[in-house]
């Protein structure tokens, strides 16, 4: 078991002071270490790759909630549908058509997240303000999505004013889509690095994978 369990009793208390929900970052990590961290009581888990949490799923207790947080393919949404609780990085129309149909096919709304590019990197993914605006603005003709909030990733930097000021620009457009649309309960930003910030600049989801796990190995 290579879980660093002190931490997460630290983490997860300062969390549950905070009301911030921590959803534990499990990708590239055997089941064991996932069993581990169920037995201290974590029950939010997050995943990047579709396969990947489909065999974990069909193999650890129903009761943990699965969180999708990578970028999600249109054509592989039919495979997480029966049963992910939620989708953190919806970033277009096409996406959330198809998890719509999905989520009726299997007689169930999915809780999703918007992604906005918060980033200077290139290679982020997410929606920039308007396409943002014009999201939420077709809301209605998908009826089986509930849109609850929205989720992004700052710049991997050292820069601790940039990544403040890109978590800061999320805050801001989090509290203006609650203004302009029915409230928005979940903004997911932090990361191992830089959960602190986030919380810090109004996060109330943190998706943290090395600290819990150690670094993770890509072979
Ligand atoms: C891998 C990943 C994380 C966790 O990263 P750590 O630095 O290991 O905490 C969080 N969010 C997303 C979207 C990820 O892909």
């Amino acid at each position: 078991m290579s879980i660093h369990t002190d931490v997460f009793k630290t983490i997860s208390q300062e969390l549950n002071e905070k009301n911030v929900t921590l959803v534990a970052v499990s990708k590239t990590k055997p089941i064991e270490d996932i069993e581990a961290l169920y037995q201290l009581g974590q029950r939010d888990f997050g995943e990047n790759y579709v396969q990947e949490l489909v065999d974990k799923q069909a193999n650890l207790p129903s009761d943990i909630r699965w969180h999708f947080i990578g970028h999600l393919q249109s054509n592989k949404v039919k495979y997480i549908a029966p049963f992910v609780h939620l989708i953190h990085g919806v970033d277009s129309l096409k996406l959330l058509k198809e998890i719509d149909k999905q989520a009726a096919k299997n007689h169930r709304i999915i809780d999703c997240l918007l992604q906005i590019h918060i980033a200077t990197e290139e290679t982020k993914f997410g929606m920039n303000e308007q396409e943002l605006k014009e999201a939420l603005d077709q809301l209605s003709n998908f009826p089986n999505v509930r849109v609850c909030g929205l989720m992004g990733m700052a710049s991997f930097s050292d820069d601790q004013q940039k990544v403040r000021a890109e978590f800061k620009m999320l805050r801001d457009l989090y509290d203006q889509s609650s203004i302009s649309h029915e409230p928005l309960a979940i903004l997911s930003m932090g990361m191992s690095g830089d959960y602190k910030i986030a919380i810090e600049e109004g996060s109330t989801m943190v998706r943290i994978g090395s600290l819990l796990f150690g670094a993770r190995v890509y072979s």
